[in-house]
C-alpha cells in the first residue's frame, strides 16, 4: 500500500504536461522557438509569509502563482490550498488553463496558484488571515486586466471574496472583477457554483448520444465528491443516469441499484462524510474507480488513472471533471482497450466559461439572469465538442489531442500574429 502511494507522488504532473503538449506540437510542425515559447511559464511567483494562528504563534506559509501564457488575454486560473502542492504541480495546472481556455475560445490566458496548507487543520479566522496575506503577496500580478483568480481544490466563494476584499483594499476602491467565484452579493455569477458540473454535465450527454447510449441507461461512479463531484452527481442524475458510486478523500460507497444524489448531500453535510449511508456498501477509492458502470467521473485531483488501474477500468467512457487525472501511459492502454476519454482541458472548462460571464458582468456592471447563463454555457460546452470531435476524427486522433490541437492552433497564432517585442 506504501509503495503504491509513493508510485502515485512520483508521477509529475508537469511531466505530464509536458509530454501531452510536445506530442500536439509535433503534429501540428510548430517551429522549436514557438514551441519553447509555449512550453515554458511566463511568470512564476514564489512568496513566502508569516500568519499570526489563533494561539498567537506566527507561522510561515509558502505559496506560488503562475501565469502560464498570456496571448490571447488575461491569466486566469484557480487557488489550490493543499499541503501536497508543489511549484510543478501549479505549473502543469497554469499550462492546462492556457488549453482549456483556448479549446472553449475564451480570451483568457492560463494561470493557477495555491498555499500549501492543510486546511482542514485550520480555523476560519486563520484561513482568512492566510488567504488575505497571500493576496497581498501575489497582488502585483493580480488585476481585471491581468491575472484574475477563481476557486479550485479547497477554495470557496469565501475565499474569493477575502482575496476580492484583500485587493480591493489595497486599492482604495472596490475591484470587483479581479476574482471570479465570488458570492453574489459582491458581482458574482447566477450559475458559477455550478457550472463545472454543468460544463461536464453537457460534454457527458453529448458523448453518451454519439455513443449511442441513452443517458436514462447509464450507471455513473464518480471520484470526489466537492464542488465539481457533488454538483455533477445532482446534474447528471437529472438526465436520467443512475449514480451507482461515489467517494471523497475518505472513501467511496457503491450501491449498483443507485444511490440517491439529494440524500447523499444531506447526508454528507450532516456526517461530513458518506460513510453509512443506507443501502450503500463501503469501497475504497482504489476499488470505486474499478467497479462496473458505464460512466467514470474523476473530481478529485491528478494521477486517479495509472499504469497500475488502467488496465481494470470497466467503464465505457471517462470524463475527466478533475485536472489531470490520467497519466499518458494509463491513457495508452485505456485506447487500447476502446475506453473513449474526454479530456479535462473539455470536461471541466465549463467553470471558466462562466468566470468568464462573471468578469464580463463585472467589469460591464450589468448581471444576466441564470437562465441566460445556463444557456450561453450550453451552447459554448456544444460547440467546443463538436470542434474537438471534429478535429480528432479529422486527424485520426483521440479527443485528448484533437482538444490539444485545437488549443494549440489558437494561441501558436495569437503569437505568431502579435510578433515578438521589441
Ligand atoms: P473540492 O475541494 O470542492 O473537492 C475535492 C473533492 O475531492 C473532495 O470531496 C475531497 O474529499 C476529494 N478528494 C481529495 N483528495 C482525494 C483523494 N486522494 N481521493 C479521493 N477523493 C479525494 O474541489 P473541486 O473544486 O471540486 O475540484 C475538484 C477537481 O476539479 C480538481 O481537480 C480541480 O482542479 C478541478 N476543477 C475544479 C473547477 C472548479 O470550478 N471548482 C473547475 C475546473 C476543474
Amino acid at each position: 500500500m506504501a509503495i503504491q502511494i509513493e508510485r502515485i507522488e512520483e508521477i509529475n504532473p508537469y511531466d505530464t504536461a509536458m509530454e501531452q503538449f510536445d506530442e500536439a506540437a509535433e503534429r501540428l510542425g510548430l517551429s522549436q522557438a514557438t514551441r519553447e515559447l509555449l512550453r515554458t511559464p511566463k511568470r512564476e511567483l514564489t512568496v513566502n509569509f508569516p500568519v499570526r494562528m489563533d494561539n498567537g504563534d506566527l507561522k510561515m506559509f509558502k505559496g506560488y502563482r503562475v501565469q502560464h501564457n498570456v496571448t490571447r488575454g488575461p491569466a486566469k486560473g484557480g487557488i489550490r490550498f493543499s499541503p501536497n502542492i508543489s511549484l510543478d504541480e501549479v505549473r502543469a495546472l497554469a499550462m492546462w488553463m492556457t488549453w482549456k481556455c483556448a479549446v472553449v475560445d475564451i480570451p483568457f490566458g492560463g494561470a493557477k496558484g495555491g498555499i500549501i496548507c492543510d486546511p482542514c487543520t485550520m480555523s476560519t479566522t486563520e484561513l482568512e488571515r492566510m488567504t488575505r496575506r497571500y493576496t497581498n503577496e501575489i497582488s502585483m500580478l493580480l488585476g481585471p486586466q491581468s491575472d484574475i483568480p477563481a476557486p479550485d481544490m479547497n477554495t470557496n466563494p469565501q475565499v474569493m471574496a477575502w482575496m476580492m476584499d484583500a485587493y480591493s483594499t489595497l486599492q482604495g476602491h472596490s475591484v470587483p472583477a479581479v476574482v471570479t467565484g465570488k458570492p453574489l452579493s459582491i458581482g458574482g455569477s447566477q450559475g458559477r457554483l455550478e457550472a463545472t458540473a454543468r460544463g461536464v454535465q453537457v460534454v457527458t450527454r453529448e458523448t453518451l448520444l454519439d455513443l449511442g447510449m441513452q443517458p436514462e441507461h447509464c450507471s455513473v461512479v464518480i471520484q470526489g465528491f466537492g464542488n465539481v463531484g457533488s454538483i455533477t452527481a445532482k446534474l447528471l442524475s437529472e438526465i436520467g443516469c443512475t449514480i451507482v458510486g461515489l467517494s471523497d478523500i475518505e472513501g467511496g460507497i457503491y450501491n449498483p441499484n443507485g444511490i440517491d444524489v439529494q440524500m447523499a448531500q444531506i447526508y454528507y453535510r450532516a456526517h461530513g462524510s458518506l460513510a453509512g449511508i443506507h443501502g450503500t456498501e463501503k469501497v475504497t477509492n482504489e476499488e470505486l474507480l474499478e467497479l462496473p458502470c458505464d460512466v467514470l467521473v474523476p473530481a478529485a485531483l491528478e494521477n486517479q488513472l495509472t499504469v497500475r488501474n488502467a488496465g481494470r477500468i470497466k467503464a465505457r467512457l471517462i470524463v475527466e471533471a478533475a485536472n489531470g487525472p490520467t497519466t499518458p501511459e494509463a491513457e495508452q492502454i485505456l485506447n487500447e482497450r476502446g475506453i473513449l476519454v474526454v479530456p479535462d482541458i473539455l470536461a471541466n472548462a465549463g467553470g471558466v466559461t462562466v468566470s468568464y460571464f462573471e468578469w464580463v458582468q463585472d467589469l460591464q456592471h450589468f448581471f444576466w439572469s441564470e437562465e441566460e447563463i445556463n444557456t450561453r454555457l450550453e451552447s459554448v460546452m456544444q460547440k467546443a465538442y463538436r470542434a474537438v470531435c471534429e478535429k480528432a476524427q479529422e486527424q485520426e486522433t483521440n479527443l485528448r489531442m484533437g482538444a490539444y490541437l485545437l488549443a494549440l492552433a489558437r494561441v501558436s497564432e495569437a503569437t505568431e500574429i502579435r510578433g515578438t517585442y521589441p
